[in-house]
């Protein structure tokens, strides 16, 4: 024990917790909670690029919680798995017993309590964020009581858990709804952005996963698509996209002052880039290895508003800020009744900006935030964003159902933070 340095993936955010504990078991949990005084924070693999985990108190990890896959049952597609493990290793361990997750984001090693606390999604309008899919949720709470939220008992607190940033209290292992393993096939190719926004509805209805990336001062985007197939596997395991992303910076550092040089040499490299295909397990080809760091804000946008939306930012980008090299993402998401889920209510686009670790974030802020919020956007949870409790009270209907039992279930605000106090609108006392 004693103070101990911790940072995010990113190294945006840092903090001193006084304690960094990762108990092995339940009892050695409950005794943590209980023998400690002050407040709590969880960290999963520290992927938020918010300030959800920083803490001067402690800080609980479980990633030396025994197993992976509590238990399963093939014949209702669910498994009860451990929440302090990761996306991958739970990937890899539900394959051994035939099954797999409907859906992963991007990369997977998250956890699966940290993913789901933020409302962690991919992209298919079939498919909804990870947090839909937890049917039973084992929550330690601030009492040192452990209770379990399923459709039967506490659905209330179901509905309030599966996404709550870990301010309800120390998620145990979750019961999720899952499927029997499966395949893909991946294609990514480089198109006209023209041709991309025009054909993005009809590629969400067509394609299982589809999602692009566009580039400031570049006329293509580059897609992926993933359909299921039961052929045979080939193409080997994807690439990290570091080397892309270096000639990006290079060439923003060389060019950044030339735009029309720029779009020029962007778009012959665009058009001359080979697509690429490959057949593997639903996770590998799902879950890309991002070994670059970079920050980033994320809204889930109304499905009327996200394209006009990624469009608005891509031109305020190339009007004001020649610094920006980073591809933007495009998602779709379907809809679910987390309380707190950014999908609460219906489908969304998401539409996500991103900045090189060492470089300034204040550019979302300052120009791509506005937009999003014009448009009736919600924030990722996990990504940048400066709403507080006064604005996010009014985009979820919930919200105050939801920090009405968080009171209730920590009324001694154990299980905040000031980022968190911000953001349900409570104040940090000497309670805890
Ligand atoms: C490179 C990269 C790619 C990403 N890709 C995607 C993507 O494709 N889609 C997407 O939606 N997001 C994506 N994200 C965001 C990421 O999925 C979320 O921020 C996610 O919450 C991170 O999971 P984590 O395990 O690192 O949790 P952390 O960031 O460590 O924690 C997240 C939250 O979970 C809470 N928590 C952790 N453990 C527990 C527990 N046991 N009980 C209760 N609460 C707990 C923490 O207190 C915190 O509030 C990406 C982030 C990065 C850095």
């Amino acid at each position: 024990m004693g103070d101990v340095s911790w940072q995010n993936w990113s190294g945006h955010v840092r903090a001193t917790p006084h304690a960094h504990v990762r108990p092995v078991d339940r009892d050695a949990l409950s005794t943590v909670v209980a023998g400690s005084t002050g407040r709590i924070r969880m960290v999963g693999s520290g992927h938020s690029f918010t300030p959800l985990a920083a803490t001067d108190d402690t800080l609980i990890s479980l990633d030396r919680m025994e197993g992976t896959v509590l238990s399963c049952d093939a014949d209702a597609a669910t498994a009860r798995l451990q929440a302090g493990a990761s996306l991958n290793a739970l990937s890899r361990a539900l394959q051994d017993q035939g099954l797999a997750f409907k859906n992963l984001g991007d990369i997977d090693v998250q956890t699966l309590a940290g993913a789901t606390a933020t409302g962690t999604h991919g992209t298919g309008p079939g498919f909804s964020c990870l947090s839909a899919e937890m049917m039973e949720i084992t929550l330690l709470l601030a009492s040192g009581e452990f209770v379990v939220a399923n459709a039967a008992q506490n659905t209330d607190l179901l509905h309030a858990a599966r996404i709550a940033l870990g301010s309800l209290g120390v998620i145990v292992d979750a019961t999720m709804s899952v499927r029997e393993s499966y395949r893909l096939h991946r294609r990514s190719f480089t198109q006209p952005l023209r041709d991309t926004l025009a054909g993005a509805m009809e590629s969400w209805r067509a394609h299982r996963n589809f999602e692009f990336f566009c580039l400031p001062y570049c006329d293509h985007a580059f897609v992926i698509m993933h359909d299921e197939t039961q052929a045979e596997p080939f193409g080997g395991k994807q690439d990290s996209d570091s080397n892309a992303l270096m000639q990006l910076k290079q060439l923003r550092d060389l060019l950044g002052w030339a735009p029309p040089l720029r779009r020029a040499i962007l778009n012959l490299v665009a058009r001359r880039e080979k697509p690429q295909e490959m057949i593997g397990s639903s996770w590998e080809m799902l879950a890309n290895v991002r070994n670059n760091r970079f920050n980033e804000m994320e809204y889930h946008l109304p499905v009327d508003q996200g394209l006009d939306a990624l469009q608005e930012v891509l031109a305020v980008i190339e009007r004001q800020r020649r610094d920006v090299f980073f591809p933007i993402e495009c998602r779709q998401t379907a809809g679910d009744d987390a309380w707190l889920s950014p999908f609460n209510g219906g489908p969304r686009i998401s539409v996500a900006v991103h900045a090189w670790h060492e470089d300034s974030v204040d550019w979302f802020f300052d120009h791509v935030e506005p937009i999003f919020r014009r448009r009736g956007g919600r924030p990722h949870w996990g990504k940048m964003h400066s709403l507080q409790a006064a604005e996010l009270r009014e985009l979820y209907p919930d919200f105050e159902r939801f920090t009405a039992l968080r009171r209730e279930l920590d009324p001694g605000g154990r299980f905040l933070n000031a980022h968190l106090a911000g953001l349900w609108g409570e104040t940090l006392d000497d309670r805890a």
